[in-house]
């Protein structure tokens, strides 16, 4: 075991593609859709820090140039601008694709406090991107698998599993989602992208990885996008109240997005196709969560009750044994731990250069 830098024990040589000194390996060619966004940024540093060539391809819908830009000039690194909705030829090893209109506040918009015709508007225009990325752009992303031989991970997410009746969430088992709802552009289309990578595995012998993801967290999350920890955590920030939606008693459990990323490149150097659950099975009531913000930055912040969103999950919670024993991967970053390593970035985008003096 050695200790590495986000200071966590992890296997020597594991399936992340850390290699014991003095062994080469070969330098491969990794599209990352989606990798100018919050979760694909990290993983682009990963995958540099390793010596890949990286390519990314980004429409820049919700993700940012910022994100990558360190990268830029480095012979190494690629951006595209791109919609994988249409179809794009690239020589390449691995796709990790992740590209998708992650963003809930979108799908979600809280009719009670909007303008109905334009809650309807928008929503049908989001679905339709949702649903083009999800199937459309999965497709493409499988066709240039299947034209190069190269490896395809997915990422799905935990909302495959709807408002669970079994807690915690197996991978086995097969959810409970409301096809019709507002939240069921995410599910729905997450589950077709889910079967249409399985189906190209069976009928064309593609390689494919399948990652669940649960809820993520961590620095360069997009800061508006209406994701509770963004939100709690800019709210402390600007002195706002926290807005606990419902009862607040509803449960999600967080992952630290490094420890994602290290589950993400395990999945995919690894010989499972998968689904895996990648979540931290730490469980927390969004009340609970509340309190850590408080005590993380601001003990005085206030908190401010919200009538809930429509087709809420009331618990979430991965059972990781399956990534546990077949990729030997679990967390390591606790939510007391995380939560200040995205303070400072907040604290930057929010505030640029201005004085303040909160956290
Ligand atoms: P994000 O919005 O930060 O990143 C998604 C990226 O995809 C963005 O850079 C966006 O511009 C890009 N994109 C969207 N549509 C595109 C298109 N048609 N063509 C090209 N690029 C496009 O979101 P994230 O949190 O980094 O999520 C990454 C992946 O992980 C997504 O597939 C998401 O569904 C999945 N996931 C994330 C979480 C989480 O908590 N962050 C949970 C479950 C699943
Ligand atoms: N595709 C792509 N890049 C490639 C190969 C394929 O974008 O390098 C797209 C292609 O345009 C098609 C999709 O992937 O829309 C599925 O390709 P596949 O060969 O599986 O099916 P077909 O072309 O027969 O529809
Ligand atoms: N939520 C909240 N306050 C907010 C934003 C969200 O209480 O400002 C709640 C939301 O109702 C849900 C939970 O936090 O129960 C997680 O929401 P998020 O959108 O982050 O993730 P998801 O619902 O997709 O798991």
């Amino acid at each position: 075991l050695d200790e590495d830098e986000f200071g966590g024990r992890r296997a020597m040589g594991g399936a992340s593609g850390r290699v014991p000194l003095g062994i080469k390996r070969k330098r491969l060619r990794v599209l990352v859709t989606g990798g100018a966004g919050f979760v694909g940024s990290h993983l682009v540093d990963r995958l540099m820090e390793r010596g890949d060539n990286v390519i990314v391809v980004d429409n820049f819908f919700t993700g940012r140039k910022d994100n990558v830009v360190h990268h830029l000039g480095n012979p190494r690194f690629e951006l595209i601008r791109h919609d994988v909705v249409e179809p794009i030829l690239l020589e390449v090893d691995q796709i990790y694709h992740l590209a998708c209109p992650a963003s809930p506040v979108h799908y979600k918009f809280n009719p009670v406090k909007t303008i109905i015709s334009f809650y309807f508007l928008s929503h049908v225009w989001f679905s339709r991107k949702f649903h083009k990325t999800n199937v459309v752009g999965t497709l493409n992303m499988l066709g240039l698998a299947k034209r190069v031989g190269a490896r395809f991970l997915l990422t799905s997410t935990s909302e495959v599993y709807g408002d669970p009746l079994q807690h915690p969430q197996v991978e086995t088992y097969w959810g409970n989602v409301n096809p019709i709802g507002v939240r069921s552009c995410y599910d729905e289309g997450k589950r077709t992208a889910e079967t249409l990578t399985m189906d190209y595995h069976r009928g064309a012998g593609i390689e494919v990885r399948i990652a669940r993801i649960f809820n993520t967290y961590g620095p360069r999350m997009c800061i508006d996008d209406g994701r509770v920890v963004s939100n709690f955590v800019a709210q402390a920030l600007r002195r706002e109240p926290l807005t606990v939606y419902g009862d607040g008693k509803q449960t999600r459990s967080f992952q630290f997005v490094s420890d994602l990323v290290e589950g993400l490149m395990r999945l995919m150097e690894g010989d499972h196709v998968g689904p895996f659950n990648l979540g931290n099975p730490g469980e927390f009531t969004m009340l609970e969560l509340a309190q850590v913000v408080q005590e993380v930055i601001d003990p005085n912040a206030k908190i401010e009750f919200r009538p809930n969103t429509e087709d809420d999950p009331h618990k979430r919670k991965p059972d990781i044994s399956k990534a546990q024993k077949l990729l030997g991967w679990e967390p390591v970053v606790s939510l007391r731990n995380g939560l200040p390593l995205m303070v400072a970035d907040f604290k930057q985008r929010i505030f640029g250069n201005q004085r303040e003096d909160v956290g």
